[in-house]
């Protein structure tokens, strides 16, 4: 059995600390599940608790990059994670920011590598790696958009076991990588410009996630997984930094995620440049 222990992500573009389940946590669940094999799921908090690691593989899930002032939970540290990784005697992966910059030491310090503590450090994509890895092969890479669409449906009922289920637990949603600015090379920075051009997922894969969220009991959504909310499926990407915004694709996305009844959705993550230079647009997005 797999075990997969959320350290919490706190990115610029993905939260994943209490109350937040990040979807990341989802993706790698769907894509376990997708290579056939079974999992548990354990948050940082409730190992602090005792709660014990049963599995032979350990997934550990890290990264937080932005500095934050959390109320229901902390990110792993690295002392925490020598720890665990000390007292765990089977194949160990660590997936997440921290397995791509290090872990974080505050106060602007350097990151710490933590590659040397465990089997595998994932660059890329930590579920395709754990997909791969199931199927015989260990290969880092970035999830294909058919494996994104499989997964974060396939993932969705790890929610179940999150300690904040049902209430208060707050699902981020995804809704593309990379950064309209990419190439103009973005701000000096930041990472999304590496993902060259921004990929977007379709608004019925969004609301198939969604759906499957919300028949396993999620009832809270937030839509902070983004550079710019109002930047999805813009127009005229590529050719200006500030793109058009997308209304039409905005208001199906919403519309259809608020059909759905839930207890609370609301967005993160708007590029004030794109307000200020599409005033009207974005209006019809807020009204
Ligand atoms: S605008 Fe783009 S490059 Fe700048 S911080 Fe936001 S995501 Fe990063």
């Amino acid at each position: 059995m797999i075990t997969l222990l959320d350290g919490f992500v706190d990115e610029p573009s993905c939260l994943g600390v209490p109350p937040y389940i990040s979807p990341y946590v989802r993706y790698i669940a769907g894509a376990i599940r997708d290579a056939g094999e079974k999992y548990e799921y354990i948050t940082i908090e409730e190992w602090r608790k005792g709660r014990k690691i049963k599995g032979d593989v350990l997934v550990i899930l890290a990264g937080a990059v932005v500095p934050g002032r959390y109320l229901r939970g902390m990110p792993i540290s690295f002392r925490e994670f020598q720890e665990i990784c000390k007292n765990f005697k089977g194949i160990k992966i660590l997936v997440g920011s921290a397995a791509r910059y290090g872990f974080r030491r505050g106060g602007g310090k350097s990151f710490i590598d933590g590659g040397r503590y465990v089997d595998y450090s994932v660059k890329k994509d930590g579920d395709a790696f754990l997909y791969e890895l199931l199927n015989g092969e260990p290969v880092d890479r970035l999830r294909t958009k058919t494996e994104w669409r499989r997964w974060s449906v396939l993932g969705a009922e790890i929610a179940k076991q999150h300690p904040d289920y049902p209430q208060p637990l707050i699902a981020e949603i995804e809704t593309y990588r990379g950064c309209v600015r990419w190439f103009t090379g973005g701000c000096s920075f930041c990472i999304e410009p590496l993902f060259r051009r921004p990929l977007f997922r379709d608004e019925d894969e969004i609301i198939k996630e969604v759906k499957a969220l919300v028949a396993a009991g999620v009832v809270n959504f937030r839509i902070g997984g983004q550079s710019c909310f109002f930047s999805y499926k813009a127009k005229g990407i590529g050719e200006s930094e500030c793109p058009m915004p997308n209304v039409d694709a905005i208001k199906r996305l919403l519309e259809s995620i608020s059909k759905m009844q839930p207890k609370v959705l609301h967005i993160d993550n708007v590029n004030p440049s794109i307000v200020a230079n599409w005033e009207e647009k974005s209006r019809e997005i807020t009204h």
